[in-house]
């Protein structure tokens, strides 16, 4: 193992000091370093400010040895990252010949002269590398200099991105700089467990160091972050042991696995189990279905929905009977089972799905409190239904996307009973 070096990352921008855009680039770099065993133990953000840049850079020098800018390359007066840091450093800025060429093509193919401003990007460090940039105008700049290595990409995520895939970790790893250790994280996603009860069920798995267990919670649903550090085959089994023992006390409950999403799970199931559904929805307002929808390929497992949001509508569309409204009123078990079946007959699906509830945050009674959702499933063979109760806390948002997701839970769960032959 190399000595073990510690990179930082500066944000800068003065618009995310405002807080009006939120700095996913530094999330993207941390999660790359991290990939490579480089740890980052400080980030900083700056605003477009000379000065500030340089003061940001002193700190970031003096307690780093990999130090990552993302932002302040581009061609206008507050961008100034590389001057601030050129000067900081005693460093004269040099114009690179290959970045002129690729700035001055960039423009004749548009048919644009190029500006002085425009011109000044292809100013960098005398001893430092440039970072082509094949996605827009300002080069990268790589430099490593007294022990150091400085890195600057631009703020454009998807320039940022590509160099730093693309030129800044292969580079690092030439030099030497990217241990044999790595540190890697995957993602098991949980449904339908609240978060302080996966604890419970987890705990003594969640209580080691490598690797480590973190729950995070989310809008119905509960993340479990494995993280696991070592060399690269090491870590591979370590993760694959601690995602079993896991899935072995969470079961079903685990839906996915890191950037899979419910929709997408959902949509699988459904497909393999060769089931075509349509949706009634009352207080989602088409959520569930927006949400089968938003998956390529859905028209081979949905048919479509209706937005019964209305007692008329309940009654004129999917055949509610009236007086069953009368009786029961729209959110009940009743009336979801009589939407589902209403709704799987009008579409000649397999499955109807129906949701009916109280979203809040007025509408509220003794008896129906906000947050109360009814969900109903119905086949061939019959109807099951499901009383949630996410109470007023969430807010309309809140209950509206919880009772989505129960919907889908639902479906996912039958699916993979129909799957299994059950
Ligand atoms: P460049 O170095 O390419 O000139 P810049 O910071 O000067 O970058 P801006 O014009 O400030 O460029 O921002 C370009 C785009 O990149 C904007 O859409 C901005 O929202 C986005 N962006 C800048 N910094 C970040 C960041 N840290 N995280 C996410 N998006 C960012
Ligand atoms: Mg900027």
């Amino acid at each position: 193992m190399t000595d073990l070096r510690r990179a930082e990352v500066i944000s800068v921008g003065t618009e995310l000091l405002l807080g009006q855009i939120t700095d996913t680039n530094a999330t993207y770099i941390c999660q790359r370093l991290a990939e490579c065993g480089l740890p980052v133990y400080f980030r900083q953000t700056v605003g477009d400010n000379f000065q500030r840049v340089q003061e940001a850079f002193r700190l970031a020098w003096s307690r780093a040895e990999l130090v990552v800018f993302t932002g302040g390359l581009g061609p206008t007066e507050d961008d100034l990252t590389k001057e601030a840091v050129a000067a900081a450093l005693g460093a004269e800025l040099v114009e690179d010949a290959d970045s002129l060429a690729h700035l001055e093509q960039f423009f004749a193919r548009r048919g644009r002269t190029m500006t002085a401003n425009q011109r000044r990007q292809a100013l960098i460090p005398r001893s430092a590398v440039a970072i082509p940039n094949r996605w827009g105008t300002a080069p990268g700049v790589f430099w490593e200099v007294d022990g150091h290595v400085v890195v600057m990409v631009p703020g454009v995520p998807r320039e940022m991105r590509g160099m730093v895939d693309e030129f800044v970790i292969p580079e690092l790893r030439r030099r030497g700089w990217v241990g044999e250790e790595v540190i890697r994280s995957r993602v098991l996603r949980t449904v339908g467990i609240g978060e302080g009860q996966l604890e419970e069920m987890i705990r003594d798995l969640i209580h080691t160091t490598n690797p480590t267990v973190a729950p995070l919670a989310h809008v119905g649903e509960v993340h479990l972050r494995i993280t696991a550090r070592g060399a690269p085959q090491d870590v591979a089994r370590l993760l694959d042991e601690a995602e079993g023992r896991l899935r072995d006390r969470l079961g079903d409950a685990v839906y996915g696995v890191d950037n899979q999403t419910l929709d997408e799970v959902v949509g699988s199931l459904l497909r393999q189990a060769g089931l075509r559904v349509a949706v009634a929805e009352s207080c989602t307002g088409g959520l569930v279905g927006e949400r089968l929808t938003a998956v390529p390929g859905s028209s081979a497992y949905f048919l479509g929905g209706v937005v019964a949001y209305s007692n008329e509508a309940k009654v004129q569309l999917l055949g509610v009977p009236r007086s069953l409204l009368e009786q029961v009123g729209a959110v009940s078990a009743e009336v979801a089972e009589a939407m589902a079946r209403g709704v799987r007959e009008a579409f000649g699906a397999d499955v109807g799905v129906a949701v009916t509830g109280v979203a809040g945050p007025g509408g509220g009674t003794g008896t129906k409190p906000v947050g109360r959702v009814f969900l109903a499933l119905a086949d061939e063979q019959g109807c099951r239904t499901v009383r949630s109760d996410f109470g007023e806390e969430p807010g309309r948002e809140g209950v509206r996307r919880l009772a989505s997701q129960a919907a889908l839970n639902l479906l996912r769960r039958y699916a993979l009973d129909r799957r299994s032959g059950g």
